[in-house]
């Protein structure tokens, strides 16, 4: 039931000409007379298919396929596809590409559980929430083998490894959508396919699938949105051999701190002790093997459980006010005696800094009381912190396990799945990092698909109708422009004493107010119009979850604790060496504030995208209910719009995707010419050899440097050339 129509804010799209002629096959005549299959808007918003019954001036009277007739502009009329096409699996197929058409096609394959359809360059994967057995060793089989053609994840990784082994270019899968699309599953089926193809001796394999397992169990979370939702982004790199066999991985993290710590204090107050308490029997078997798999000591899990009991009881402690009403205490119980037995120091230190902070001054130690909400605050930054740094020991723990073998340039192919765009009934600093993430890798797609390839065809000055799209370049000026962008002025309010999150809301309306893509709201509100949607934001604890320090003196004890990991925690990851593991900084000195240190992650993050050849997957979420078998007209057609799916295909569709220089295509085919072809240059050769096979004109264009082939052609010319 579509609740508001998604159609205040669709494109415009070109209709079926007015004129009542018949002899163009775009006119109303030409339906009409044919008896064509046309999609009518209801005022419902609903689009409706339908055959024209007549016209009279600006409209048409339509007989609906649900049996009603109705009278509507002929503005609302768009060209439905023949029956042949329907559900084909590629959209570059159909005769008439709009939005209706699109979303009936995947809809229909959607239908008969075919959740994979192909938009020209780009897979769409409709998530299906339930089990469509089309994974696992028989199927890896059959599209390795070829046997197997439709659209699917396998498909693609399979053209990506070919291609790393053919050209010796590094690859990479994009895989974007939003929270609860599939992206984190379509990851895993990818690295499957890869593994199962690149499986070799050594239990690497096994090491990089149960490492899924392990980041899994440590950072997802359950939201409104997903019941499993990544809390980080993932960039998973796996090298092969000359032979192509897998010969070492690594595993990057883009986190955040995003779990609060008062999720621990509710998961469960009484059992904290036994982690069985934390998740499912079941799913703590397949943690605890995975650990093993992945070369983790009994030694160190032990200690991986004592760390997050001690975590947990650390959430539990409280406070009292003393009776004077000017002091904070630790309540002495069995939380704080938990939590220090297991953080391996004394209760009364533990106890001491939780309520007092001592300031080294000299040789006179100045203590500092806190506020009870001081005090709780630091409580959670202490378990925040210690929980941060035990999901990067264990990302430590699992690329000292990956890393095997030599390394290749020009043989890898690297994974990315990041957390999905969010939009929240409440959205704070974490969606802003989301969605600022997302904005981002939305740009690298947009350049890829839209831009750069249109890009060529200007620039070798061939006939092109530009495919126009929206760019977000606004949008990352909103977040990134020097000075007055939204994260230096988040990061210059942090580091003033006196700012607040509604003096920082203030300064953001000050500096951002002709960015059109943004607004100011009421209090401490603003909203951002992002690619897939304006999401308000409140800043409520914005500028403190940017500083998100931890005091000096908690650290002098975590490093004085005799429980490793702590120890391990204490010290700072090398940033020059590790540009990829938490946000997360420790004394004022080398301070850096948390969405700096977030935006130089994302750059380098793109910056080793760009040296890949991309392969994009867009996950799409069919309903907001997780659940199988719906399919939301509107939510889909929102998503498909956000995610430029109708522009690729068009150009796609129009687009020439095989290209090559003239001298590489003089090379390769001139042999095919005969004796007495006076072509000389390279520019003539290839002319001579297109018109020689009889390439139709309309298949290929000849540009200032290069070739450019529609799809398929080239093949013809490969037949030929293997028959010589
Ligand atoms: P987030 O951005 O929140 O991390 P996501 O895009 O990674 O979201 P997933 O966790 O991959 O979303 O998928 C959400 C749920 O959808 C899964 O837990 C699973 O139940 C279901 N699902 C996704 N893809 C598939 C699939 N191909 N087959 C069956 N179920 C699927
Ligand atoms: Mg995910």
């Amino acid at each position: 039931n579509v609740v508001e129509s998604p159609y205040a804010s669709a494109p415009p799209e070109i209709g079926i000409e007015l004129t009542e002629s018949s002899d163009r096959d775009d006119s109303i005549g030409y339906f009409m007379k044919k008896k064509l299959r046309v999609w009518c808007r209801l005022p419902s918003g609903q689009w409706e298919s339908g055959m024209i019954q007549s016209t009279s001036g600006e409209f048409a009277l339509v007989s609906l396929s649900n049996g009603n007739v109705t009278k509507v502009a002929s503005s609302e009329l768009l060209p439905a596809n023949p029956d042949i096409l329907e559900g084909v699996d590629d959209l570059t197929q159909l005769s008439y590409l709009n939005e209706p058409s699109v979303f009936h096609n995947l809809q229909n394959r959607f239908s008969k559980d075919v959740i994979y359809t192909k938009a020209g360059p780009v897979l769409v994967a409709v998530n299906p929430f339930k089990d469509v057995h089309i994974y696992g060793d028989d199927f890896v089989k059959a599209y390795r083998q070829k046997r197997l053609d439709s659209p699917h994840v396998y498909a693609v990784v399979d053209t990506a490894y070919n291609v790393m082994m053919g050209d010796e270019v590094n690859q990479s899968i994009i895989i974007s959508g939003e929270s609860g699309a599939g992206k984190t599953e379509t990851a895993k089926f990818a690295m499957q396919y890869l593994t199962a193809l690149g499986g070799g001796s050594s239990r690497i394999e096994q090491k990089i699938l149960q490492s899924n397992y392990i980041l899994e169990a440590f950072g997802n979370a359950k939201t409104s949105r997903n019941a499993n939702s990544s809390r980080f982004g993932k960039f998973v790199e796996i090298h092969f051999s000359k032979l192509g066999k897998i010969c070492s991985a690594n595993v990057e993290v883009y986190k955040l701190n995003l779990r609060k710590a008062s999720d621990y204090k509710y998961l469960n107050q009484s059992d904290c002790l036994t982690i069985e308490g934390v998740n499912e029997a079941l799913k703590f078997n397949i943690l605890r093997e995975a650990l093993d798999v992945v070369g983790i000591s009994k030694r160190d899990q032990e200690c991986i459980f004592m760390t997050l009991a001690a975590i947990l009881w650390l959430g539990n402690t409280s406070f009292q006010v003393t009776e004077n009403g000017n002091q904070v205490e630790v309540l002495v119980d069995e939380a704080v005696t938990n939590a220090a037995k297991l953080m391996g120091c004394s209760t009364q230190e533990l106890k001491l800094l939780l309520s007092a902070n001592k300031n080294e001054a000299g040789k006179e130690s100045v203590t500092r009381r806190w506020t009870l909400q001081q005090a709780i605050d630091r409580r959670d930054a202490l378990a925040k912190f210690i929980y941060a740094r035990l999901f990067d020991w264990l990302v430590e723990r699992i690329n000292s396990s990956l890393h095997v073998g030599k390394r290749h340039v020009g043989r890898s192919i690297s994974i990315l799945d990041v957390y999905g765009f969010e939009s929240l009934q409440k959205n704070s600093f974490e969606q802003m990092c989301i969605n600022y993430a997302n904005e981002r890798l939305q740009q690298h797609c947009n350049r890829h698909l839209l831009k750069l390839e249109q890009e060529d065809y200007e620039l070798d000055g061939i006939d092109w109708t530009k495919v126009d799209f929206e760019d977000n370049q606004e949008c990352l000026d909103l977040f990134e422009k020097k000075s007055s962008g939204l994260l230096s002025v988040l990061d210059a309010e942090s580091n003033l004493p006196k700012a607040s999150d509604l003096t920082f809301a203030n300064k953001l309306k000050q500096h951002l107010n002709l960015n059109t893509r943004f607004k100011g709201e009421r209090g401490r509100a603003f909203s951002v119009r992002h690619y897939a949607g304006e999401v308000l934001y409140d800043t409520n604890g914005f500028l403190q979850k940017n500083k998100d320090s931890l005091h000096a003196d908690f650290l002098q004890l975590l490093s004085a604790c005799s429980n490793e990991l702590l120890q391990f925690a204490s010290k700072m990851p090398n940033d020059s060496e590790k540009p990829a593991t938490t946000s997360c900084q420790i004394s004022s000195s080398n301070w850096q504030c948390v969405v700096t240190k977030f935006k130089i992650q994302l750059f380098k993050l793109m910056q080793r995208l760009d040296c890949t050849r991309p392969h994009f997957i867009r996950c799409v979420k069919p309903n907001n209910k997780q659940l199988p078998g719906v399919y939301q007209a509107d939510l889909v057609l929102e998503q498909l719009r956000y995610g430029r799916i109708l522009e690729v295909v068009r150009i796609a569709r129009s687009g020439y995707p095989t290209r090559m220089t003239h001298q590489e295509f003089a090379r390769r085919y001139r042999f095919l010419l005969p004796k007495t072809s006076g072509a000389q240059d390279p520019l003539s050769i290839s002319i001579a050899v297109l018109q020689q096979f009889g390439i139709l004109s309309e298949m290929y264009q000849i540009g200032y440097t290069k070739v450019f082939l529609r799809r398929g052609e080239m093949e013809k010319l490969e037949h030929r050339r293997k028959e010589v």
